[in-house]
């Protein structure tokens, strides 16, 4: 048979790469103290972008989980079918510490490491991150209950991966989820109605519902009912000491826009053993040590996204050529691809900079949990808030390819909205900061401290800093103002960063278009001027010869 044509014009496949091979993420390890593991991130982001990690992100997503209920005689099994696949992904992700490692290591920089690993493992396959997040975050809020917490910590922080319903003890390594939100309401926890009621031997029954728990097949969730004293924080193991099934019912998985790899599910506790967690009516304080850490995760894995993205998006236009010349080098291509790159530096610099402070507060430091409390919060909304139309326009670059799922785009575009959604959505992450200036006052001045680092440097920056101060004065409707508010918060914290960190191209871009606002409302309009070759490089990566 005759070859009707030739194929020419498509990009080489990008597999055989080092994901860790980014300056913003190589640059934040080393600042925030973990320059030490910067060769445990390269065999990591090897790994990550290996033709075999690549497709088992791929089968996993492709091959969703199957719940089943009941087994062929009917009684209740409960049970989560994976992909194989899944299981690689969850085994070298525990194994490189990407869960809660970092709480059994007393380096310095431990949690930074985690954090940039987790950011470049996210390049497999974001939706198993989901239970790898929920345990590293959930060691901080177990440690309110000491006993459970020394049982158990050793089994969350161990690297093995133990996948199966058994007794908890019994594991050589274990996975946590969390179970708050319910079918009326996920953002206002306090209306919750599963109860608790206390048992003599100082267990709780629970009974009630959750209409969204994501990685059901953990060994146990912390689980938000009303006691009798109010809302409460409980331990309930999926298996119980016994090694009979805890009264937990999975009722039906969600059918999710993207992070179809993951299992979120709805489930009913019908009498469900727990043991409180700190103090009872203290629920949401004690839970709320467990979404500080995931909130961080959802910054970070914005940032992975939007790094993944642009690096697709650049490699595309270094590769297909349109009107006579790479794409890349048509200035129009040049800008849009430099503008989504200074977004992903920004919020790279941004997530590691809170990985950092959160390290540093782990060991007790104050004064980072006080800028941490702000620049979390405005992060948390600013960076997840960015990934959805970042995506949009990476996919765009790759014209019609990136609209096929093959390029992998469609998957990242799904996927970019949840970390916007989950943790706090939009409003709720914006009214969290004003939380935060009305109860901890000493954290917006923290928080100023560190941007005011900057200085003097860029006078693009030190007007965007006088503004939003000026701003602060009023407290005239703040609710209905509060997306911009946190908004400028972010942006003067990226800023000042970058004009102290990172290099003059990158710094220069985002003061002249985010601060200065020379910069129109969709990516690919920077002014003349910026270095896009610059910045479009570091996005790049090199295919191995
Ligand atoms: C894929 C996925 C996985 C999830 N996994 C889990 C899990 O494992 N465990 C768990 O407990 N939950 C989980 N969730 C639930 C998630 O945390 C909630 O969806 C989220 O907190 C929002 O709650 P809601 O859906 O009830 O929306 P609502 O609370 O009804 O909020 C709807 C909208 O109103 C806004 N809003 C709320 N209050 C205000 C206000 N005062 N002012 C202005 N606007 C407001 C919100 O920002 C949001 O945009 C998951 C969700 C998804 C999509």
């Amino acid at each position: 048979m005759p070859a009707t044509h030739e194929v020419t014009n498509q990009v080489p496949p990008l597999v055989g790469h080092d994901v860790a091979a980014y300056p913003p993420l190589l640059e934040s390890l080393e600042r925030e103290g973990a320059g030490w593991a910067t060769e445990e991130v390269h065999a990591l982001g090897r790994r990550a972008g290996s033709a075999e990690a690549q497709e088992w992100g791929r089968l996993a997503e492709k091959n969703v989980p199957v719940l089943h209920t009941h087994d062929r005689y009917g009684h209740r099994v409960d049970e989560v079918e994976f992909d194989p696949a899944w299981h690689q992904l969850m085994a070298v992700a525990v194994g490189a510490g990407l869960h809660a490692a970092p709480w059994g290591d007393d380096r310095a920089g431990a949690h930074v490491a985690r954090a940039a690993k987790e950011f470049v493992w996210t390049a497999t396959d974001p939706g198993h991150i989901c239970p790898i997040s929920m345990t590293y975050a959930v060691v901080p809020a177990l440690r309110a209950n000491a006993d459970l917490a020394a049982t158990y910590e050793p089994l969350l922080t161990s690297t093995t991966y133990d996948f199966g319903l058994r007794t908890p003890t019994a594991k050589r390594g274990l996975i946590a989820g969390m179970s708050m939100t319910e079918k009326q309401g996920g953002s206002d926890v306090r209306a919750n109605t599963t109860t608790a009621t206390p048992n003599a031997d100082g267990s709780h029954s629970l009974v009630g519902h959750k209409w969204f728990t994501s990685a059901p097949m953990s060994d146990f969730f912390l689980t938000l009912a009303q006691a009798p004293g109010g809302l409460s924080c409980f331990f309930v193991p999926r298996v119980l000491a016994d090694g009979s099934r805890n009264a937990i019912r999975l009722q039906r998985l969600k059918s999710k826009l993207g992070n179809r790899s993951n299992a979120s599910a709805e489930i009913e506790y019908d009498g469900a053993l727990g043991w409180l967690v700190g103090e009872e009516g203290r629920g949401v304080p004690t839970i709320i040590e467990m979404v500080n850490m995931t909130r961080l995760d959802c910054t970070i894995g914005s940032a992975a996204g939007m790094k993944i993205a642009t690096m697709q998006a650049a490699h595309h236009a270094r590769h297909r050529s349109a009107f006579g010349k790479h794409l890349v080098d048509q200035p129009l291509m040049a800008n849009v691809l430099a503008d989504l790159a200074v977004e992903a530096e920004a919020a790279t610099y941004a997530a590691m900079r809170l990985a950092g402070a959160t390290d540093r507060v782990a060991r007790g430091d104050e004064q980072e949990a006080a800028v941490r409390r702000i620049a979390l919060a405005v992060s948390k909304y600013w960076v997840c808030k960015r990934a959805p139309s970042h995506a949009a326009e990476a996919l765009e670059c790759l014209g019609g390819n990136g609209y096929v799922e093959d390029s992998g785009m469609p998957r990242l575009f799904r996927e970019s909205p949840l970390m916007s959604i989950w943790e706090g959505s939009g409003n709720v992450a914006a009214l969290d900061t004003l939380r935060a200036m009305a109860r901890q006052p000493e954290s917006v001045e923290a928080f100023f401290d560190e941007v005011e680092l900057a200085a003097g440097a860029d006078s693009r920056l030190d007007d965007a800093v006088g503004r939003i101060r000026k701003e602060l004065t009023d407290f005239a409707d703040i609710e209905y103002r509060a997306r911009h508010l946190v908004e400028r918060l972010a942006l003067v914290f990226q800023g000042s960063l970058l004009v102290r960190h990172a290099p003059a191209a990158v710094a220069d871009a985002f003061c002249a278009s985010r601060l200065a606002g020379d910069w129109g409302v969709a990516f690919g309009t920077l002014p003349v001027g910026v270095d896009s070759a610059t910045l479009v490089d570091r996005a790049s990566v090199e295919l191995p010869a």
